[in-house]
């Protein structure tokens, strides 16, 4: 059988361990992908590395695939974020992360089915602050015609390859015109020229997570710029059953990086509690884009067997602790490789 090479990155804090889980399901599950294995984060500055070392770069830009462990960023001081370093120096523009309601996880909503869309590489993530004065410091919300563009036009063509039928792009452009406004002004111009498919609504960002949090059903996908995509993210996660279920990919031209949403959880690391789902189901979509990219068929169905697996043992009750349940990480890559078929 034909095999892929994929860089794995274990991260910080929960990362080694729900990568390990990640691995033997993927493994029991005759998924075909070969790992190479890399570090970046707090790991590999411990091994005497940078904390996003060119190795593990050139590693990603050799293979074009990475599945990625969370990896903590110091708070208020330190070094910038691994994370947005990675997703700026491979140019990963899109960040997609599905939000759906899993059999077997109540929550207060049924049927929600929603894709969010952030623009992975510039808006308040651009890292430009200055001081200005002793007493003032500043923060640099960079837009750009570029990538506003690239974002509009990516996420249009996303959205009419997956069938689905409006894009929500939640905005603040009442108050930053220019950025905002760049922003809703690109997606608006895709839609016109290009995707008249696909029913564009445009939503201050405010009202948008009210009613996010009344029925987010009457959402589709969500297009956002990259601070609101991060905290809506999160929200929405929060509507499905929490960090533990919601997975992530960050695609550019070339390469494609699959990380859950969630990040290093310190308060819960070493403990063998965390759930690996969400970085399981980013290996999912890893092996869908594999079959996808590559015409793979046998990708394809690994990845169906996987998440047949992880919906059964969900809705026979075999959980981790933030679902409800009691199962530890490793117990619940048993229950799911039990239930392989
Ligand atoms: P977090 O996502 O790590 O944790 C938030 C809460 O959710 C915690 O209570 C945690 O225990 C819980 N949680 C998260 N993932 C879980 C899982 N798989 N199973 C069970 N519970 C889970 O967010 P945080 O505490 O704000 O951030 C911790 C660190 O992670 C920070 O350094 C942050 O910068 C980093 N981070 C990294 C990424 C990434 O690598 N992509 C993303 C977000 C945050």
């Amino acid at each position: 059988m034909k095999t892929h090479a994929a860089v794995l990155i274990p991260g910080d804090g929960i990362g080694p361990e729900v990568t390990a889980a990640v691995k033997r399901v993927m493994a029991a599950a005759a998924a075909p992908v070969d790992w190479i294995e890399c570090q970046a984060g707090v790991a590999a500055l411990k091994a005497g590395q940078d904390v996003l070392p060119q190795e593990t770069l050139d590693a990603i830009e050799r293979h074009h695939l990475a599945l990625k462990g969370p990896c903590t960023t110091p708070v208020g001081e330190g070094f910038t974020s691994v994370n947005v370093q990675l997703r700026k120096r491979l140019l990963l523009y899109a960040a997609v992360r599905p939000v759906r309601n899993l059999a077997g996880v109540p929550t207060p909503f049924p049927g929600v089915d929603l894709i969010i869309v952030r623009e992975n590489t510039e808006g308040l993530y651009s890292g430009v602050e200055n001081q200005v004065t002793d007493d003032v410091v500043m923060s640099m919300k960079v837009a750009t015609e570029t990538a506003c563009n690239r974002i509009a036009h990516w996420a249009f063509r996303f959205a009419t390859r997956r069938r689905r039928k409006k894009i929500t792009v939640f905005h603040k452009a009442n108050i930053m015109k220019m950025t905002d406004g760049l922003f809703l002004r690109a997606a608006r111009r895709a839609h016109h020229s290009d995707y008249p498919n696909i029913e564009l609504q445009e939503m201050i960002i405010d009202a948008g997570c009210m009613k996010l949090v009344q029925n987010p059903t009457q959402f589709d996908v969500l297009l956002l710029e990259n601070l609101y995509g991060d905290v809506v993210s999160d929200l929405c996660a929060g509507l499905v059953g929490g960090l533990g279920v919601v997975p992530g990919a960050n695609y550019g031209d070339h390469h494609a990086v699959f990380e859950a949403v969630h990040g290093s959880a310190p308060d819960i690391a070493g403990k063998g509690v965390a759930n690996p789902l969400a970085l399981l189901m980013s290996a999912v979509m890893m092996l869908n884009h594999i079959a996808d990219e590559r015409e793979d068929e046998p990708a394809h169905e690994a990845a169906e067997r996987i998440k047949n697996a992880y919906n059964s043992a969900l809705q026979e009750g075999q959980k981790t602790r933030d679902l409800g349940g009691d199962l530890s990480t490793e117990a619940f890559a048993d229950a799911i490789i039990q239930r392989l078929h």
